[in-house]
């Protein structure tokens, strides 16, 4: 679970909204239900910002140690972006 506007891990719980789960972020006060579980954790935002990180040159175990996100998973976005990275 993690925070669609910060990407920070530190979730709460915020009580039952529309019989799903409400979620409340400690780092920012964003509020925001289970939806995001559901494509398995990291927001477009997160994945955006790897992106960046790897096209300016930085490593895949470097942009996991800044990011905390897997290296496999940032070399699984970089094929699916493929060569149409932007000139970030
Ligand atoms: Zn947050």
């Amino acid at each position: 679970m993690q925070c669609p506007e910060c990407g920070s891990t530190h979730i709460r719980k915020n009580g039952i909204k529309k019989g799903k789960q409400n979620h409340i972020c400690v780092d920012c006060k964003r509020q925001f239900v289970d939806r995001y579980e559901a494509h398995k954790g990291y927001s477009d935002e997160v994945k955006r910002e790897c992106l960046k990180l790897y096209v300016n040159g930085m490593g895949f175990r470097a942009i996991e140690r800044v990011k905390g996100v897997h290296h496999t998973t940032i070399i699984t976005w970089v094929k699916q972006v493929g060569e149409r990275l932007p000139d970030a």
